[in-house]
């Protein structure tokens, strides 16, 4: 296992610590850091043994999307085996969401 594959969890897993979490949290998770099967299988390794294990969790997953200033987003599947220049204008696509998390509750 790669510590880079399992940075977004133990980052998840820290912020749960601070933010006092004892029975549950919600959670968006972008696909471009991982899935949420692969999200939960990772968290219940490490919360085995811990106050979080059994812990009620809500992952929210958030498609991978490029988007360009003139406005045109599409998503990574529609991206995949094309180019990443904008159809419309020819600019470069940038990343508009699906590479980030964010803990949306936790209780
Ligand atoms: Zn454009």
């Amino acid at each position: 296992m790669f510590i880079n594959k399992v940075r977004p969890v133990l980052d998840v897993i820290e912020e749960l610590s601070e933010s006092g979490c004892v029975k549950g949290f919600r959670m968006r998770l972008g696909e471009g850091l991982m899935n949420s099967d692969s999200f939960s299988r990772i968290f219940n390794r490490f919360a085995e043994g811990t106050i979080f294990e059994d812990i009620d969790m809500e992952v929210e997953e958030v498609p991978v999307r490029y988007g360009c200033e003139c406005g045109y987003v599409r998503n990574l599947s529609a991206l995949s085996g094309g180019s990443s220049n904008c159809p419309r204008c020819g600019n470069d696509l940038e990343v508009v969401e699906g590479f980030d998390y964010e803990l949306l509750d936790v209780f």
